[in-house]
């Protein structure tokens, strides 16, 4: 068995706590991100998954083992990092074998070895060149045939793809997870790039101030999201001041300007509680359309063309909000200083506690 287990898994170093008591279950051949802003603490829980951090209390579990204790080379793991340059003084075949050399294998497997994680990262004939002769991408995939080729139960990146331009990280990310998929490899990526999580992951585990504050799948994290960090740290979220009205949980109304908009959120909530709801721009409707489930008056700002897509920047009450709409034919544009009324499907937005 190859799942990871972390347990109450912590890291201070004096007074700062870099990882505040993680608990995590990874499961066999899955792709499990950790997303988060810069210094939240997900390279030192990868780390400690590794074995290069020591944690000040908690436990990983790989399979049954407990590996706490155990040194990295000891816990049959393969980790690519950002800049994992690889040796320029080594063609790429010997760069593959390197760890194989150490382990002292048959000259012939090593050979075979070689070829094979080659292929696996689509760089078949590439044996003979050096680092200067490889793009950036290739590298990368040079670093993660360095780590296949030993067969690890656990894949580990560090945001191995941030050192690469745009268009290269767009096509990598869809080769990696697909690599990931066919190897079945379970696989803890690390990344602050919500695109990344939400492409390439099973599930993500959305870290915050050293805690990871939701563990769902994609769609969970986009379209649930449990805090207002979560649903501002992901995408673009309209975030509206409300009142409770009545309610909780499921069946719940908030106020806005005095109007009642039914929604879904918290339990053991007050009335008249102050609350904020938050709804995505791909979700609000504008028009007259007297068939919304919601019909709150508004006045258009500005309309931005963005070519798939046009935004539109809308007045409601005091508070501004953000609509976006495919630009297909049939869809009507409206202009500045038009009053409309906008809404949005109630399952499709979220009261949330500030
Ligand atoms: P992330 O990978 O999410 O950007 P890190 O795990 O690298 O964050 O760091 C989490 C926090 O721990 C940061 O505040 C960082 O400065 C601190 N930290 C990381 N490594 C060390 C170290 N070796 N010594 C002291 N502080 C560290
Ligand atoms: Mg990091």
């Amino acid at each position: 068995m190859s799942d990871i287990q972390l347990k109450q898994l912590t890291k201070s170093y004096g007074n700062h706590v870099a990882v505040a008591g993680i608990d995590l279950h990874i499961a066999e051949g899955e792709f499990f991100s950790l997303l988060g802003p810069s210094g939240c603490g997900k390279s030192t829980t990868l780390r400690m998954i590794a074995g290069f951090v020591q944690p000040t209390s908690g436990e990983v579990l790989i399979g049954s083992d407990d590996v706490t204790a155990l040194p990295p080379e000891k816990r049959d793991i393969g980790i690519v990092f950002q800049n994992y340059a690889i040796f320029p003084h080594m063609n790429v075949a010997d760069n593959i074998a390197f760890g194989l050399k150490l382990r002292k294998r048959p000259r012939e497997e090593i050979r075979k070895q070689v070829t094979h994680a080659l292929t696996q990262v689509g760089l078949s004939g590439y044996e003979d060149r050096y680092q200067r002769q490889l793009s950036g991408g290739e590298q990368q995939r040079v670093a993660l045939a360095r780590v296949l080729v030993t067969e690890p139960r656990i894949l580990l990146l560090d945001e191995p793809l941030s050192a690469l331009d745009k268009s290269l990280r767009e096509e990598m990310k869809y080769w990696i997870k697909g690599l990931q998929k066919k190897l079945g490899i379970t696989t803890v990526y690390v990344t602050h790039d919500q695109d990344e999580a939400l492409t390439m992951s099973d599930r993500i585990g959305v870290m915050q101030k050293a805690q990871v504050v939701q563990v769902g799948t994609p769609q969970d994290i986009y379209e649930r999201p449990k805090t207002l960090f979560v649903t501002t740290f992901i995408g673009h979220s309209n975030v509206m001041d409300a009142t409770v009205g009545s309610g909780a949980g499921q069946d719940m109304t908030v106020l806005i300007d005095g109007k009642p908009v039914p929604t879904r959120g918290p339990e053991n909530l007050a009335p008249g509680q102050a609350i904020k709801l938050v709804v995505r721009p791909e979700n609000v409707l504008i028009g007259p359309d007297e068939t919304m489930p919601i019909r709150l008056p508004a006045t258009v700002l500005s309309e931005t063309y963005q070519g798939a897509l046009v935004r539109y920047h809308l007045a409601v009450g005091g508070q501004e909000i953000v609509a976006e709409r495919q630009n297909q034919s049939g869809n009507e544009r409206f202009d500045p200083g038009t009053p409309v009324m906008i809404g949005w499907d109630p399952h499709r937005s979220e009261a949330l506690v500030a």
